[in-house]
């Protein structure tokens, strides 16, 4: 406790300091709130130990008041200095993280609000539509115009105009408060869990009631329960008087799984993510920091809520690549709540029917605990998983207009979706590609339609009729002739859409739906689209990797991989171990209910290592494999990268400072420097990037001699430079 006049240390919630002293003008602790200047302007910091006297006593000013909201805990604040050791964010970076919520210290704001008139009728467009899914995210609550163009990415133009054809009105009711999340949450008996389930619910039982910190791999096939199981902990922990967060990619915050913690429950979570508006932000952070708010379902942001008496951290598929943070500093949100929970002593959970090779290590290792089911439940059984060789089966032709189209579907696939259909069942195909074609090139001198501020060829988008850059979503209009000399051009490879051309033809009288993130701009769309497919309103689901999470869809009974080798080949060592994730979760989409499902793989490479394992179902023995491999190349979990990426809008200042850094770069003793080269995209939105790779033994603890390295050289004004440690991207 510090008294009225202590000088103590303050961290600001910005990139470039680690703290600065100030006076306290009134008794407070280490972790509390604060409001002080720097520079003429005020920020909310946090006390995190008293002042070291760097500063003249005279130039030391005064805090103007301390918060009564929130507080973090001493381990809190450990945390957040481990956090910036391994990621090399600064500490003011991940303390941003936790206030990245600036109306939680400010009164309610008085902002006109709107809230939609069911009774009205209007004409449905895009834009509109996604303002509709914007009102749906936060329960229909009346929003401000700001959060609503916020939130569904429209202009206001298209917000003045639903309000003056009367969708939507203005709202006397008042804005939520913090009260109306509260929730109490009891064991409605709704489920009972089965022997397997009851076994394994036990041991985290165990684990909850102990409070201490342990990690443990629930690790069961696709359709086991597993939400049930880590449910049974949920309750654990929360009846224990602890605060428990469950993570799960955004995605999968679906309607369906809200509904199954209701059932359960009795009262709906506490849902967070990055599309609520800024009132409803303010309520929830509030009320965590009160600790009435105790159970949070969310994306990994919600890791950085200001948690009161955290006591379990369930990360649901946590091998999925959503949990790495890419811009605004570089974290894996998964191991960040290990972090978390090994400071502050408490078990975490994580659930996956394929945990990455990082964690499967960590198993191997003994530091991470094992809980495995292996029945799905009520019985239902595992899809039988086959490849079709198109070597041999080539793709069946088809015609519009007379013309010839070469396919992308074989006869033997087509054969078993007409037996699917016949029979009433829903049939999958999965295309992990946007747009109809990826690449658009010269027939004759073999020029490719590339984006003007990427490195990259666009992609042709038929429902746009447009070129689409995937990279910076910039659009262009389709070239009718080549530029450079003129000839036709032609269209290359295939995406969604085509796959949807073909199906359009060969199954004229089906229904049929595609899903991608061009499509699926919300997850209120997508649950449309689960409705949909529940209902028996869809045959024939066609979609990207959206539709590879967690659905459960009883009547889905074939799932086809148009292109299973794509990725198979992939330049960085996680290729295999991705390509085999995707697969083995889009395939455990099928036979979910009462009837069995198959699943067929469409590969030029029967042979390869990832679809002979996907087919033999044998995730152990290509893990096993997989993980051999990295060992000899001493790839991560068993040695060390970090990244550098270094951005500049001219080439020369970037050629520079590269050259720079490289004249400096120290001498690593089991490790080594490789760089600087071409990032592989070489240019995003009209920035050049250049990288250097640092690697290492597993224990080579690389930061801290990449953070002196980087401070040997100050970087110019106009650069960016990045780290990614153990980065998951290669671009
Ligand atoms: P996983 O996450 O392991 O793929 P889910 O948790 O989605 O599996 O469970 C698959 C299906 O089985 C869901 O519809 C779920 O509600 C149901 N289920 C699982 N366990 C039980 C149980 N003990 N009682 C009733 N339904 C269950
Ligand atoms: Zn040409
Ligand atoms: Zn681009």
């Amino acid at each position: 406790m510090f008294k009225d006049g202590d000088i103590v240390k303050v961290l600001i919630p910005n990139v470039i300091n680690t703290g600065y002293d100030y006076r306290l003008t009134a008794n407070a602790d280490t972790g509390d709130f604060v409001r002080v200047t720097v520079m003429n302007r005020q920020y909310i910091g946090v006390i995190v130990g008293s002042g070291d006297g760097n500063l003249d006593i005279s130039k030391i000013k005064p805090i103007i008041e301390v918060c009564n909201i929130g507080h973090l805990s001493r381990a809190d604040i450990d945390w957040i200095y481990k956090m910036s050791q391994w990621t090399l964010m600064t500490p003011g970076a991940v303390l941003r993280l936790i206030l990245n919520v600036p109306d939680a210290f400010l009164p309610p704001k008085t902002e006109q609000l709107y809230r939609v008139n069911f009774d009205s009728k209007i004409k449905m467009t895009d834009a509109r539509q996604a303002v509709f899914d914007a009102f749906q995210s936060n329960d229909n609550d009346a929003m401000s115009i700001n959060d609503i163009v916020n939130i569904a990415h429209v202009g206001n133009a298209v917000v003045r105009g639903m309000i003056k054809s009367g969708v939507l009105v203005e709202s006397v009711v008042r804005e939520k408060t913090n009260t109306d999340f509260i929730y109490k949450y009891f064991d409605t008996k709704n489920v009972v869990l089965n022997d397997e389930q009851r076994a394994a619910a036990d041991i985290l039982k165990t684990a909850v009631d102990k409070n201490e910190f342990s990690v443990h791999l629930l690790d069961g096939i696709t359709g086991s329960g597993k939400t049930q199981v880590y449910f049974d902990a949920l309750l654990n922990a929360y009846n224990n008087g602890k605060s428990v967060l469950l993570m799960m990619p955004e995605i999968a915050l679906t309607a369906q799984f809200m509904d199954r913690f209701k059932q359960r429950f009795g009262n709906p979570p506490v849902v967070w993510h990055s599309n609520l508006t800024s009132a409803r932000r303010r309520n929830i952070w509030q009320g965590v920091a009160r600790g009435d708010i105790r159970v949070v379902v969310g994306t990994r942001s919600a890791l950085f809520l200001p948690w009161q008496n955290l006591g379990l951290i369930i990360v649901d598929e946590e091998h999925d690549p959503s949990y790495k943070q890419e811009d605004m500093g570089n974290y894996h949100a998964r191991d960040m709540a290990v972090l978390r929970g090994k400071i502050s002593g408490f078990p975490i959970i994580l659930a996956s029917a394929t945990p990455s090779i990082e964690t499967l290590h960590n198993v191997a290792l003994g530091k991470y605990k094992r809980i495995r089911l292996t029945s799905r439940f009520g019985g239902a059984t595992l899809p039988k998983i086959e490849t079709i060789d198109m070597r041999t089966s080539r793709p069946e032709i088809y015609k519009i207009n007379d013309e010839e189209k070469s396919g992308n579907l074989s006869a033997e696939l087509c054969e078993e979706i007409r037996n699917t259909l016949d029979e009433h069942k829903q049939v999958m195909l999965f295309i992990n590609r946007r747009g109809f074609a990826p690449i658009v090139q010269c027939k004759k001198c073999g020029w490719v339609c590339e984006c003007p501020e990427c490195s990259m060829s666009m992609n042709y988008h038929k429902h746009l009729n447009k070129m689409v850059c995937h990279m910076c979503g910039k659009t262009v209009a389709m070239p009718k002739k080549c530029p450079k000399c003129g000839s036709d051009v032609s269209m290359r490879g295939a995406g969604l859409e085509k796959i949807e051309e073909e199906i359009s033809v060969k199954f004229p009288n089906a229904k049929t739906a595609i899903v991608s993130s061009d499509t699926m701009i919300s997850r209120e769309a997508l649950e449309r689209l689960v409705h949909e497919m529940e209902n028996g309103e869809i045959d024939i689901v066609i979609g990207t990797q959206i539709l590879a999470k967690g659905h459960h869809f009883p009547n889905l009974t074939l799932v086809g991989v148009v292109d299973a080798d794509m990725g198979l080949f992939g330049t960085d060592f996680r290729s295999g171990e991705h390509t085999f994730q995707q697969l083995f979760q889009v395939a455990g989409r099928a036979g979910r209910g009462e009837f069995p499902g198959r699943v067929l793989l469409q590969t030029y490479n029967p042979e390869h290592p990832v679809i002979r394992a996907i087919c033999a179902g044998d995730r152990d023995e290509f893990m096993g494999v997989d993980m051999e491999s990295r060992r000899a190349a001493k790839m991560p979990p068993f040695g060390q990268l970090v990244a550098i990426i270094v951005e500049a809008s001219k080439e020369t200042t970037l050629k520079k400072y590269c050259d720079d850094l490289k004249r400096v770069a120290p001498q690593l003793n089991g490790g080594k420097i490789m760089g600087p080269i071409a990032a592989q995209i070489y240019q995003i939105r009209n920035w050049y990037r250049m990288r250097f790779l640092v690697s290492g033994d597993a224990n080579a603890n690389l930061q801290p001699i990449v953070r002196d390295w980087l401070n040997k050289i100050k970087t110019p004004t106009n650069v960016r430079v990045k780290i990614d440690v153990n980065p998951m991207n290669f671009m």
